[in-house]
């Protein structure tokens, strides 16, 4: 096809915003597990599993960069930063975020979330799931303070846990 644009994730998200009239913006939990865990399934089949979640990660990795820029203030000293970012979550309907950890010399943080959007519920599978997350709290810690960040979840509903714990290093 000629002309053809490529769009970017903030080209896309911006023409979610009008469109559906009727339907409006919301979806049911089940449709977005529906879209993950399909893609799960699929990239894991293709390029094994190692290889999935790596995508996951940086997939999130990006969602998060995007999701800092367009809402919140990364202007905001930590404490109204994250408190900002817990109402946004929760507005968004991703999950009840709390900061169990924060050690201001290293940068080293502990986060937890409940209510998770992508695991709550699942049953134990002796393996964390939420690699999406992962990236995505990693993506946002980034943006906020210009280092860059990694995060591991350690705890997850698919490790028998009721919430998702994640640990944020920044990277050497
Ligand atoms: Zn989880």
């Amino acid at each position: 096809m000629k002309n053809r644009k490529e769009l970017s994730l903030a080209d896309y998200m911006k023409a979610q915003e009008n469109g559906r009239e009727n339907l409006g913006t919301e979806l049911p939990v089940a449709v977005y597990r529906l879209l993950e865990y399909s893609l799960r399934e699929e990239l894991s089949a293709r390029f094994g599993k190692e290889e999935q979640i790596d995508i996951f990660r940086s997939a999130g990795f990006r969602a998060g960069t995007y999701f800092a820029e367009k809402y919140l203030d990364s202007s905001l000293e930590l404490s109204e930063f994250t408190s900002q970012l817990q109402k946004r979550l929760e507005e968004f309907k991703m999950g009840v975020l709390r900061i169990e950890k924060f050690d201001e010399e290293t940068g080293k943080m502990v986060l937890t979330v409940s209510e998770d959007a992508d695991c709550s519920g699942l049953p134990l599978l002796g393996e964390t799931v939420c690699n999406y997350d992962e990236g995505f709290l990693a993506g946002i810690l980034t943006s906020y303070t210009g280092r860059v960040y990694n995060a591991t979840e350690v705890n997850c509903w698919a490790t028998g846990d009721r919430v998702c714990r994640f640990r944020a290093d920044i990277e050497e």
